[in-house]
């Protein structure tokens, strides 16, 4: 991998994501060497991916690049590769490019979509955990209103404008928000010989509310917010299975539909090596310790969401969220260097800064630590903390941008079928 040895102790990371890049950071200007490996060569803002796949916003504006993130960092490597295989015993790893010895190993790949098992519903439904597979659902998307203006077939017509989005948690909200805006603001406009009326989005949620993880004054309130965008929220059923064409659930309800999205899960995304039965619990998550060493391991550790911390009061372990993520990455950073210097390590404490959710335009559900929310002011405070945490200051500026263009506008200019959609079966 061309990476010179040198004196100082190396720490591989494995993941450009929240955890990954705030644990790198921590390590900048220190006597260590830092080589991070991630099989993208951008960091990607997860919690706006349903905009990209909305036509809300360009891809690129929630991406960055990552060797542009380190740039300035000395005794920093970034390498292109995918790690197929961690050898814990022999202290390296291995990737599609090549073999790389560690002194301190930290896993930070993040989770991949859940399926439970369900091949056919992996086959055929949509995901949408990375910028390809927001791209794919955004031309699918506008590619079934073109194919719906051509069909002379009324089944066939309901069924491309119907959405079916399965999961009930804030990705699933948020998408159904912004297809519900399309629907009204952006369809009638574009497709005037087209009856959109006819468009419906539906959310399929097992639980019997939706936003689980929050109050449920968010949760009813959200629940109000997209039924009076026309959301049909379904509670209490579970989606069993899906051809392609027909959405089966454990209940009479059925749903013809062309675009099922699977926004109902994700497991921690293991690497061979780390991932044997006794390290890995709930979630496909490698369970850590309070400095996130990874059991039977004192130079390994896992962070953000592939790691599962458990405390008494995240009995299931720590959330899969984007804070857990950034807080432990800046406390790794600190213990490595302590236990470097043999000094004893910090124990992780969470500091909870709360969760939101937006449901379309002037609406949104915030709930703080001391104070809970919802409406226009908490899509304020929405807006303001996604374009705080985004990198980059040119994303900062074009997000802001595009989102008061959007609004003055009742637009989303970016609804273009770039790459006409092919389903991968890898997704
Ligand atoms: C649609 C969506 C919306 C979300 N909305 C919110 C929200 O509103 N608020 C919130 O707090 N959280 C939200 N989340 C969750 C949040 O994005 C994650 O909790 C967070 O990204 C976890 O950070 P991480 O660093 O652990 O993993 P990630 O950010 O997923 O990063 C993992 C990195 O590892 C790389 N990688 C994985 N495997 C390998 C490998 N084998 N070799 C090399 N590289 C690898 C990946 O390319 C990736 O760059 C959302 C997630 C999604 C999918």
């Amino acid at each position: 991998m061309n990476i010179p040895r040198t004196s100082y102790p190396r720490i591989v990371i494995i993941g450009g994501g929240f955890a990954g890049i705030s644990l790198a950071k921590k390590l900048s200007k220190q006597e260590v060497q830092v080589v991070l490996l991630d099989k993208n060569n951008y960091h990607t803002f997860q919690p706006l991916l349903y905009q990209v796949s909305t036509g809300g916003l360009e891809p690129d504006s929630i991406a960055y690049p990552i060797r542009k993130i380190l740039k300035d960092f000395p005794n920093f490597h970034f390498r292109l590769a995918e790690v197929n295989e961690i050898d814990a015993s022999a202290k390296k790893v291995m990737t599609n490019i090549g073999v790389l010895k560690f002194d301190y190993l930290v896993i930070a790949s993040g989770s991949k979509t859940n399926y439970f098992g369900n091949e056919e519903i992996k086959k055929h439904s949509m995901a949408m955990k990375t910028i390809p597979q927001s791209l794919n659902l955004r031309s699918l998307i506008l590619e079934n209103f073109e194919e719906a203006l051509l069909t002379s077939d009324l089944h066939e017509r309901n069924a491309l404008m119907n959405f079916v989005i399965v999961g009930g948690g804030p990705t699933g909200v948020e998408l159904a928000g912004a297809l519900a805006e399309i629907k009204k603001g952006i369809l009638p406009k574009d497709y005037p010989d087209l009856d959109t009326r006819l468009a419906q989005i539906h959310i399929v949620q097992s639980s019997d509310c939706i936003l689980k993880g929050m109050s449920d004054k968010a949760s009813e309130k959200a629940e109000e917010f997209l039924e009076k965008l026309g959301v049909n929220v379904w509670k209490n059923v579970r989606v069993i299975d899906y051809d392609g064409k027909l959405v089966t659930t454990d209940t009479d309800l059925t749903f013809e539909t062309a675009t099922l999205i699977w926004a109902a899960g994700v497991m921690g995304a293991t690497i061979k090596g780390i991932d044997s039965r006794e390290l890995i619990t709930r979630g496909n998550r490698i369970l850590v310790n309070e400095f996130n060493q990874v059991k039977s391991f004192s130079n390994i550790f896992a962070i953000g969401d592939v790691a599962c911390m458990v405390t008494d009061d995240y009995m299931d372990g720590l959330p899969m969220m984007a804070q857990p993520a950034i807080q432990q990455g800046e406390q790794l950073g600190d213990n490595i260097l302590r236990l470097i210097e043999q000094k004893p390590m910090k124990p992780f404490e969470y500091k909870d800064k709360g969760v939101m959710a937006t449901i379309g335009r002037n609406k949104a559900v915030v709930d703080l630590p001391k104070f809970k929310f919802q409406g226009v002011f908490a899509w304020f405070v929405w807006m303001f903390v996604h374009l705080f945490f985004l990198i980059g200051f040119r994303n900062r500026v074009v997000v802001f941008v595009n989102w008061v263009y959007n609004y003055v506008r009742f637009d989303r200019e970016a609804r273009l079928i770039i790459r006409p959609f092919k389903k991968n079966l890898k997704n």
